[in-house]
């Protein structure tokens, strides 16, 4: 019996089989091993098929063309398997770490990314190092490295590209018809951060008297379904709170907070930072036009758990003890949680009420969830 036979045989089990019988951690994990295999084989048959040129005998215009008209998939889609399958010709190690189940698709795509021409051949010196994160890290964490690793291998491109980012914001608004406003809106990663965040204090402030009207209304706790408002419409009312603000603040202002903190590291640590706080990498470039305003808070890490400066540390969440943990664990302490430091808590890592103290050394980030589930559970 042939091998894809076989394949097929083992296949119409596993199709037979109910769902539960394949339920329990280790099998989910197994399949999907098997299934990132399996993407591997098949992306390379298509691009072996692709170098063949036996789709030419029906006119297609490629072999993506050819694959997108037999099988009813997405042009585009078949076009990026076509390119990924070309891509991992050039990338020994990556491919057989794909080939193994080690990584996925979306890893060897974003590898083949960084591959191209003018980093070609840095890529090829670092591949074993950036294949080994995307084996290791959180797909997050291994996406901030591939930025990192970019900027560092082609500098000028990395900010070209940031150019093109900055190039791209554009905010269309008009009264359409019954008089109604529509708008759409794109930011660049400085922009947009500066807008969020001050519409995310809003929109808290909205829900917490939102909140407060509910249980008095109700005469108990109320759930978000009870309130007032929906998230959107909350926005929405944020944004009109934003223009009043403006309208009425005195010309002669103070503005009383930086408008958005950027991480510098040290490359001897743990290779170069530099970040705003909601996680964003930026380029040094992006950030020359903010160098010299009163309102970008800095902050310097001197090792991984020590912060020697931070720009101003009284503004936020009662002092600089919780800012530094905030900077130096940067999300939710849980494994499974990428909750930005900036919408969680700071939490006791030994209890309050057990004699932990109120130190840098005994706090931990944790989002509101996950201090809840550690609560109930200790
Ligand atoms: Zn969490």
């Amino acid at each position: 019996m042939g091998t894809l036979e076989k394949f097929a045989e083992a296949m119409d089990e596993l199709v037979a089989m109910d769902p539960s019988q394949l339920a329990d951690p280790e099998t989910v994990l197994e399949l999907q091993r098997r299934r990132d295999q399996y993407d591997a084989v098949v992306t390379r048959a298509v691009a072996a098929f692709d170098a063949s040129g036996e789709w030419r005998a029906s006119r297609s215009r490629s072999a993506g063309d050819w694959l997108a008209w037999k099988t009813n998939m997405a042009k585009a889609t078949a076009a990026r398997q076509v390119q990924l399958g070309r891509a991992v010709r050039e990338m020994p190690v990556a491919e057989e770490a794909w080939l193994a189940g080690e990584i996925g698709s979306c890893h060897v795509a974003q590898l083949a990314r960084a591959a191209k021409n003018r980093t070609a051949e840095a890529f090829t010196r670092d591949e074993k190092l950036l294949v080994d994160d995307a084996k290791t890290l959180s797909y997050q964490g291994f996406y901030r490295v591939m930025k990192y690793w970019l900027q560092h291998a082609d500098p000028d491109g990395a900010e070209d590209q940031a150019q093109s980012k900055r190039d791209r914001r554009g905010f269309d608004f008009s009264r359409t018809f019954d008089d109604m406003f529509v708008g759409d809106l794109t930011l660049d990663p400085i922009t947009g951060t500066i807008v969020s965040n001050e519409l995310n204090r809003l929109e808290r402030q909205l829900f917490q008297s939102d909140w407060a009207e509910a249980k008095e209304r109700l005469g108990r706790e109320p759930g978000v379904w009870d309130l007032a408002r929906t998230p959107r419409q909350r926005r929405a009312d944020a944004l009109m709170e934003m223009a009043i603000r403006s309208r009425t603040a005195p010309a002669n202002g103070r503005r009383p907070e930086p408008l958005f903190t950027i991480l510098v590291g040290y490359e001897t640590f743990a290779g170069p930072i530099c970040e705003l706080a909601n996680r964003v990498v930026v380029t040094p470039g992006t950030l020359v036009p903010w160098l010299d305003q009163a309102w970008v808070e800095r902050v310097v890490f001197e090792s991984r758990s020590r912060v020697t400066d931070v720009g101003v540390t009284q503004r936020l969440f009662g002092g600089g003890t919780r800012r530094a943990v905030e900077v130096r664990d940067q999300q939710c302490f849980h494994d499974t949680c990428e909750e930005p430091a900036e919408s969680c808590q700071i939490d006791h890592i030994d209890p309050y009420g057990a004699g932990g103290p109120t130190t840098v050394a005994n706090g931990q980030v944790a989002c509101g969830f996950h201090n809840r589930d550690r609560q109930r559970r200790t």
